[in-house]
C-alpha cells in the first residue's frame, strides 16, 4: 500500500502533534533527530497493546489510542521521568480511515494535554497491534528505579486500586454493556497516568513502580529488586466505594491489573514531604518495607492474608 501508507502518514500523523523545539527533524525522513538537553538522561520505554489481549472486544478506537498512549506515560510516570517525544506503530488490519481518525482522535487528545511530540513512526497491514515508544527527560541521578526500597520505608500507593478489574469483569459477565456505570468503564477504558505525581516523588521516593498487572505482582517487583520484603496492612489499601459495593474487595484490589496506580516506597524521614503531597495527590501508606523477604498481607486482625486470585501472566 506505498501509495496510500504516504497519504496516511501526512494526513494522520505529520501534523498530529506540533513538534519541541528540540526535535531538528521528525516525521519524513528515516530517523527522527533530536536535541537532547545537555546533561539530561534520556530515559525510552515501549509498550505493545494487541487486540483482545490488552483491550476487550468492542473498545472503541478512541479508547484504544488513549489507552495505548496512557500506559507509556505510566512507565515514565514510574521513572520520574519528564514525557517528550513519542513514536508510533501501528499494525492495523485494513485501511479504515474512520477507525484511524478517531484512533488519533484519542491519542492525540492525550498526548496534548503533556505537551508531547509525535516523531515517528510505521505502519504495517496486520492483525491490529499498536506499540508505542516513548521519550522521556530526567535530570541526572533522579530516576526512581525499583531497587531503591530499603526496610523501615513506608508503601505507598496512588487513587484506588481494583477499578479496572471490576470494570473487566462486569463487561466480561454482562451482556451488554450499556448497563454498567460509565464511570467504572472509565477506569479501565481511559486510566489517568499518574505523571505529576512522579515528577513530584523526584527526590521523595526510594523507589517506585507503575501498577499495571496488579499490587500483588507490583509489589514483588519492587522488593525482588530492592532484595527487602514487605508488610502490606490490606485494610489500608485505598478501594473505591464502587468496589466495596461490588464484591469481596481485598482479591481485586491486590490481583486485578490495569489500574496505572504508583506503588512506591519512601523513608520515614520523608514523611513532612510526603503529607504536603497529600495535599494535591490521592496517596495512602498501606505498609513497609522489611528485612525478611517476601510479602505478607495482613488483614486488620493481624492475621495473614492468602491471596486468592494470581496476578495476570501473558505466558
Ligand atoms: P521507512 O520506510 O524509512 O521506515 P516509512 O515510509 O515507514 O519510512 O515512514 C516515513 C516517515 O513517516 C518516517 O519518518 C516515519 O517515522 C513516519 N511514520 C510512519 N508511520 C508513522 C506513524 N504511525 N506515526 C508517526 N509517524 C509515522
Ligand atoms: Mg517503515
Amino acid at each position: 500500500m506505498p501509495g496510500r501508507e504516504f497519504q496516511f502518514i501526512h494526513t494522520y500523523f505529520r501534523n498530529a502533534l506540533a513538534d519541541s523545539p528540540e526535535v531538528r527533524c521528525g516525521i519524513g525522513d528515516d530517523a527522527a533527530v533530536i536535541d537532547v538537553p545537555p546533561g539530561m538522561e534520556l530515559v525510552l520505554s515501549m509498550d505493545t497493546l494487541v487486540d483482545g489481549i490488552h483491550f476487550p472486544a468492542g473498545t472503541s478506537p478512541e479508547d484504544i489510542g488513549y489507552k495505548s498512549l496512557a500506559v507509556n506515560l505510566s512507565d515514565m510516570a514510574a521513572m520520574g521521568a519528564e514525557p517528550r517525544w513519542i513514536s508510533l506503530s501501528l499494525t492495523v488490519p485494513d485501511a479504515d480511515e474512520g477507525w484511524l481518525q478517531q484512533f488519533m482522535d484519542g491519542f492525540t487528545g492525550l498526548a496534548r494535554r503533556h505537551s508531547l511530540s509525535l516523531v515517528g513512526g510505521d505502519l504495517t497491514h496486520g492483525p491490529l497491534s499498536i506499540t508505542v515508544q516513548i521519550h522521556g527527560l530526567l535530570p541526572p541521578g533522579q530516576a526512581l528505579y525499583r531497587h531503591g526500597a530499603r526496610p523501615g520505608d513506608r508503601i505507598y500507593v496512588s487513587g484506588t486500586l481494583g477499578d479496572a478489574g471490576m470494570a473487566l469483569d462486569m463487561l466480561q459477565a454482562s451482556t451488554n454493556a450499556d448497563d454498567i456505570n460509565q464511570d467504572i468503564l472509565q477506569k479501565l477504558a481511559r486510566p489517568v497516568p499518574r505523571v505529576e505525581l512522579g515528577l513530584a516523588l523526584r527526590g521523595i521516593a526510594s523507589s517506585a513502580i507503575d501498577i499495571s498487572d496488579g499490587l500483588l505482582s507490583d509489589l514483588e517487583h519492587i522488593v525482588t529488586a530492592s532484595r527487602v520484603g514487605a508488610a502490606v496492612n490490606i485494610q489500608k489499601i485505598p478501594v473505591s466505594n464502587a468496589l466495596k459495593d461490588y464484591r469481596d474487595t481485598a482479591d481485586f484490589a491486590i490481583a486485578a491489573g490495569d489500574d496505572y496506580e504508583l506503588c512506591f516506597t519512601a523513608a520515614p524521614e520523608k514523611d513532612s514531604r510526603l503529607a504536603e503531597l497529600e495535599k494535591s495527590y490521592p496517596i495512602a501508606c498501606i505498609g513497609e518495607i522489611t528485612e525478611d523477604a517476601g510479602i505478607r498481607w495482613l488483614q486488620a486482625d493481624g492475621s495473614e492474608y492468602i491471596p486468592a486470585r494470581v496476578a495476570y501472566s501473558h505466558f
